[in-house]
């Protein structure tokens, strides 16, 4: 139960994923409570990411990339999250940017941006949230007005990952503010930091440590025409959403990564801790606990699977992505706090890692729409799958 199964990844696959295990336990481990109490940037990780292929896990093989399916990418999250959740960021949102190429981009635009996406010579993410623009994202105002062969951009996001260190952005915009309905007015553009692109300031955070949150501001920031994804304006909101089934799912892998570490540290802790003379497992009141949390991690498992299955095969997966998404991560906030009480003052203390995941699993539940969202989503969709 520790580890997800890689009984159905190809050979390939399984080595990769074994390789990953290694580069955690060696690289990672040793050094996480450190960094993120430290709240800083895991630099020489990302460079062992970059060697692992890690930025380019789901981009094309011919376009450079590891051709990963959302399958074995979901195991590799999910190993990633369960030793340090930071380090999903990193890739995850590195990957939707690419993922919104790869789906809607033209020939040319993969050509010259997903070798480079998939090497971490470019790295960012995705800008689509504003102070005033979360959930409802065809309020943004950020405004992208045709010049010539460029598009001169002015507005500011929010809670951009990897904002101060990454390099290169989808970046979600006006280009008909008057458009109705309003989606038929929002374009992306791929963002490369230059002029006129400033970044405000780093925002502090309950967990999610070490890696970068940033507001960025755009002023008169010059933008190629040749990098409107998919060359036609208009197309911004589906390019996101697509985007986002991605996100989702490794939203969903993160969540059991942390659901799994909670519980596999209280598995541990629970034959180690001795109160009235036995070990703390043999109390009915712990065992329940532990029932629950390892039932509440498969079905997450199961879930997360079930959507990367329905993403690899092609079909419209966003109610399994949302479902996914939205068990995983709650999955994740109860296994975290059941895993606070098992380890009682332990679990309070900054010198283990339950504390951590009790502060990492709540951005599960908002990021990647939140789950309020997703269950509207999964509703709508039951609706229009079953029509009366
Ligand atoms: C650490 C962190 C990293 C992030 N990284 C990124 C990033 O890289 N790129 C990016 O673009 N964004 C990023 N975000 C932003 C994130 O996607 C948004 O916070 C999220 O979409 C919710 O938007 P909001 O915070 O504005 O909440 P709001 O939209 O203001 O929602 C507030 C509350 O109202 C509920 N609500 C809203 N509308 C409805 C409705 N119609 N029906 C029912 N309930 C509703 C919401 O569920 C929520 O509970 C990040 C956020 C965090 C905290």
């Amino acid at each position: 139960m520790s580890n997800a199964s890689h009984s159905d990844a190809s050979s390939d696959d399984q080595m990769i994923l074994e390789a990953i295990e290694k580069w955690l336990e060696r690289d990672v481990r040793p050094h996480v409570l450190r960094l993120d109490h430290a709240d800083e940037y895991p630099s020489e990780m990302v460079e062992q990411m970059k060697e692992l292929g890690l930025f380019g896990a789901t981009i094309p093989a011919e376009y450079g990339g590891l051709g990963l399916s959302a399958t074995t990418y979901a195991k590799i999250v999910e190993k990633v999250a369960a030793t340090w959740m930071s380090l999903g960021g990193i890739i995850n949102s590195h990957l939707i940017m690419s993922a919104c190429v790869v789906r809607v981009g033209t020939e040319e635009q993969k050509q010259r941006f997903l070798p480079r996406f998939a090497t971490g010579e470019l790295r960012g993410g995705l800008a689509l949230t504003e102070p005033d623009a979360g959930t409802d994202l065809q309020a943004i105002r950020t405004r992208a007005v045709r010049d010539g062969d460029h598009y001169v951009v002015n507005g500011a996001k929010t809670w951009i990952t990897n904002g101060i260190e990454g390099s290169c952005f989808a970046l979600l915009v006006k280009t008909d503010p008057d458009a109705d309905p309003r989606h038929k007015g929002m374009s992306m553009l791929i963002a490369e930091k230059g002029e006129g692109f400033n970044v405000s300031r780093k925002l502090e955070k309950l967990g999610y440590k070490g890696i970068d949150s940033a507001e960025i501001s755009f002023d008169n920031y010059r933008v190629p025409v040749a990098n409107l994804i998919g060359g036609e304006e208009g197309r911004g909101m589906q390019t996101a959403l697509g985007g986002l089934e991605l996100g989702r799912i490794n939203i969903a892998a993160r969540g059991c990564g942390l659901a799994g570490a909670a519980l596999m540290d209280s598995v541990k802790y629970a034959q180690e801790r001795k109160t009235f003379g036995k070990p703390i497992g043999q109390h009915q009141a712990i065992q329940l606990k532990l029932g629950e949390m390892a039932t509440r991690l498969q079905a997450a498992r199961l879930l997360t699977y079930d959507a990367a299955r329905a993403y690899d095969s092609g079909e419209r997966c966003d109610m399994e992505a949302g479902m996914a998404k939205y068990f995983a991560s709650e999955a994740a906030v109860e296994n975290s706090l059941e895993a606070m009480r098992i380890h009682g003052a332990y679990g309070y203390s900054k010198e283990y890692h339950i504390e951590r995941y009790y502060r990492d699993a709540p951005l599960m539940c908002i990021g990647e729409g939140t789950n309020e969202i997703q269950r509207i989503i999964i509703a709508k969709q039951m609706m229009e799958r079953n029509p009366a």
